[in-house]
């Protein structure tokens, strides 16, 4: 068994925002029969300690940017408690008046350096051999191990590069790194602190997750900055798609679903439409249901969306909108929904339940992102179903087979495809979702192909553990490290 502690700022059920939790709640059950035990090193927000029951104090930390804290372990978690970092409800990252923590640099420089310590066997009790970051929040893990030179080796993933944890450079005196960390091959960002740039510089192994949302961030358009880092790096970066917890998402077992059903048993699903029908306050017809399931935000494409719904509507379909986020956004949908009562339903929240059930009884889900790394709700979508109409981006290409002449008659297709960032092309979309709905032969066989697809942690829990034991035996790493830097020079 290979001792992998992975660390992160969500994990479902505790504690979700977005598909982080999915992925880290659901990768260390897929890749414990490769032989690699997990541990998942987490914030102890309010939730997660009122959760945990036996617990037992594997470390203390006299003074952890700014107070007590402790590494509580319990079961495969390891939780930092130190409330005077995470002892706050509600969104992980936001205070009430919606912006970020203003001491959002201390709370995560806080769960890296944790991470760090863990790493650098400085906890009797647990040594892993593999310390796996996701997204800037857990990036100074890198850091520290690298600094400190820790036996243990690094693994980064990105989950949206978007999100990069910046901070002035006056806060890098606080951080306990050496002086040399304010460096090119450091922390230091355009003359600021980068926790992601950081991560991104001293990772042994840097991952992503879909080959295509690698690529593109490996460009100056979509590399938001960091694209020069990702391409110094490149030797070391690997794209590996997430998969889904089929479990939890399973049709045939789903309690939020109103009727359960399966491939065999797809006229089953008309019960979960009415369902919806009736949470939404829709109009029953024998015309498209689509759904959305997202963040209400400008990347999730969200506004070009409601550009598109009164031509959604007038091409004959109807649209269930679950999302909370921009105010601006929620007005606009709210809007629309007045505008085009009983065809367009609009729940401003965030209710995993009714997830499930969307997934469950919709015919299609839109997906219009502007960039989209992996993103999981079409991959819901497929397992229940639920035709994923997708921009052409990062893991939506990857993982979706676009409905073109030669995919449909080859009997592969899966969903349809369209160009982001472009109204039109979306409203083109679902002008051929509609007409192909109208087609039940094409579009059963296209949920059917959707629904035997392995969208399961399977193939990617393997890739995973493939690159641990490659950090693991190889001290290549820090040769292509040295070949990279010369490179670069
Ligand atoms: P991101 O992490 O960028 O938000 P993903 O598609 O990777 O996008 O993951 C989003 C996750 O959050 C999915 O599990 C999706 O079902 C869930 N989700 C998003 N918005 C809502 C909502 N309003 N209610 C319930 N679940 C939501």
């Amino acid at each position: 068994m290979i001792d992998v502690l992975a660390v992160a700022s969500e994990y479902y059920p505790l504690i979700k925002t977005g598909g982080l939790a999915d992925v880290t709640g659901a990768l260390p059950a897929a890749l414990k029969p490769h032989g690699i035990a997990t541990r998942t090193l987490i914030p102890g927000y309010p939730k997660v300690m009122q959760s945990l029951r036996a617990r037992e104090t594997l470390h203390d930390f006299a003074d952890l940017f700014g107070g007590p804290a402790r590494l509580l372990a319990s079961g495969d978690l390891i939780v930092l408690d130190a409330p005077h970092l995470y002892g706050r409800d509600g969104n992980p990252y936001l205070g009430p008046d919606g912006k970020d923590w203003p001491d959002n640099w201390r709370r995560f420089a806080g769960l890296g350096l944790a991470a760090g310590e863990l790493g650098s066997g400085g906890v009797a009790r647990y040594k892993p051999r593999i310390v796996h970051a996701h997204d800037w929040q857990a990036a100074l893990a890198a850091v520290y191990l690298r600094f400190w030179q820790g036996a243990a080796k690094s693994v980064l993933t990105i989950h949206n590069l978007a999100f990069q944890g910046q901070f002035p450079s006056k806060i890098f005196g606080e951080l306990r790194l050496p002086a040399s960390a304010f460096a090119i091959d450091g922390v230091e960002y355009y003359g600021a602190v980068g926790f992601l740039k950081g991560g991104l510089a001293c990772a042994d192994a840097i991952t992503t997750v879909s080959p295509t949302y690698a690529a593109e961030i490996a460009t100056p358009q979509q590399g938001m900055g960091l694209d020069g880092m990702i391409r110094a790096r490149r030797a070391s970066v690997t794209g590996i798609v997430n998969g889904i917890d089929t479990e939890i998402w399973n049709p045939a077992t789903d309690q939020a679903l109103a009727e359960r059903y399966d491939t065999q048993r797809l006229q089953r699903r008309q019960a979960n439409k009415q369902a919806i029908e009736q949470r939404f306050d829709l109009d029953r017809d024998d015309g498209p249901l689509f759904c959305v399931v997202s963040r209400l935000t400008w990347q999730k494409g969200m506004d070009i969306l409601a550009d598109t719904l009164d031509s959604l509507v007038a091409h004959g379909a109807r649209l269930a909108l679950l999302g909370s986020g921009e105010a601006w956004l929620e007005q606009s949908f709210a809007a629309a929904a007045e505008r085009h009562h009983g065809r367009i339903g609009v729940i401003a929240a965030y209710d995993e339940n009714l997830s499930h059930l969307l997934q469950g009884g919709s015919d299609a889900i839109l997906i219009p992102s502007r960039f989209e790394p992996c993103g999981l709700t079409q991959l819901y979508g497929l397992r229940y179903g639920c035709v994923p109409v997708v921009a052409q981006t990062g893991g939506l290409a990857d993982t979706i087979i676009d409905a073109n002449d030669a995919a449909t008659s080859a009997g592969v297709a899966s969903g349809l495809h369209f160009a982001p960032g472009d109204a039109g092309a979306l409203d083109h979309a679902i002008a051929r979702a509609v007409a192909l709905y109208r087609e039940p032969k094409i579009w059963a066989q296209m949920q059917r192909m959707g629904m035997k697809m392995d969208v399961s942690w399977e193939k990617s829990a393997a890739r995973y553990a493939a690159l641990y034991r490659r950090a693991c035996s190889d001290n290549a790493g820090g040769l292509f490290q040295l070949i990279e830097k010369r490179l670069e020079r």
